[in-house]
């Protein structure tokens, strides 16, 4: 929904522990998991921020308007 959302939520590698709980969550299904398992937003436009894959992480691995550095996950 939101062309920022990818910009928004963001997934620290430093604190994942690749449960995949936030896609297991996500009502829009717009997580999905790189090669090395880590958690990205492949289809950041159908992102409604919800915030669901924030509050069901374990590890506080996930960060709405805030800024993780180099420790974020990709799609590569
Ligand atoms: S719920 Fe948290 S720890 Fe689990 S895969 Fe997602 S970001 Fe990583
Ligand atoms: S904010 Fe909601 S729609 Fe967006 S990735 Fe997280 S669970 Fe999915």
């Amino acid at each position: 929904m939101s062309p920022n959302a990818e910009s928004i939520i963001k997934f620290n590698t430093g604190r994942c522990k690749k449960c995949g709980l936030c896609g297991y969550y996500c009502p829009q299904r717009v997580i999905d998991y790189n090669k090395e398992g880590y958690p990205y937003l492949k289809d950041p436009e159908k992102c409604k921020q919800c915030y669901l894959c924030f509050h069901r992480c374990p590890d506080f691995a996930l960060g709405v308007n805030n800024n993780y550095g180099e420790a974020i996950s990709t799609g590569q």
